[in-house]
């Protein structure tokens, strides 16, 4: 067993199951030069490596899930709802690492991203979105 994926699927010459930056929450999509790495890859790019995850990105997950447990089961928040949770005066430069947050949660299937009340794929969604529960 390789990753998460089964031995079968590692042998054969299809690509790998795409998987989500630990940082950004994106999708990344496996490439040639990650032939060899592909289970140690973690990050999407040199940014996201220095970056890291942050004790104020963990704030803003938690701050997240205690938004959306506050209200009803299909109830929607604004990704800026937790930055300004967390971040008091200085939310607006949390406002991307929120939407991050949003992202990881959603890899991990806890909440889901959605747009005009559609699910979207949040690595591409350009826009406001909104998050609730899974
Ligand atoms: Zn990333």
């Amino acid at each position: 067993m390789l990753g998460g994926y089964p031995q079968a699927m590692a042998d054969a010459t299809t690509e790998p199951i795409a998987k989500a930056c630990v940082a950004c929450g994106r999708t990344m999509r496996w490439r040639k030069k990650w032939e060899r790495s592909w289970d140690e890859v973690r990050y999407c790019s040199a940014a996201c490596r220095r970056r890291g995850v942050r004790q104020v990105d963990r704030e803003l997950e938690a701050a997240i899930v205690r938004l959306l447990g506050c209200r009803a089961r299909s109830a929607t928040i604004c990704p800026d709802e937790a930055a300004k949770s967390v971040g008091d005066a200085g939310w607006r430069l949390l406002r991307e690492p929120a939407r991050a947050a949003a992202r990881r949660l959603q890899a991990e299937g806890r909440v889901v991203i959605t747009q005009d009340g559609r699910t979207v794929d949040p690595s591409t969604a350009k826009g406001p979105i909104r998050v609730r529960r899974a």
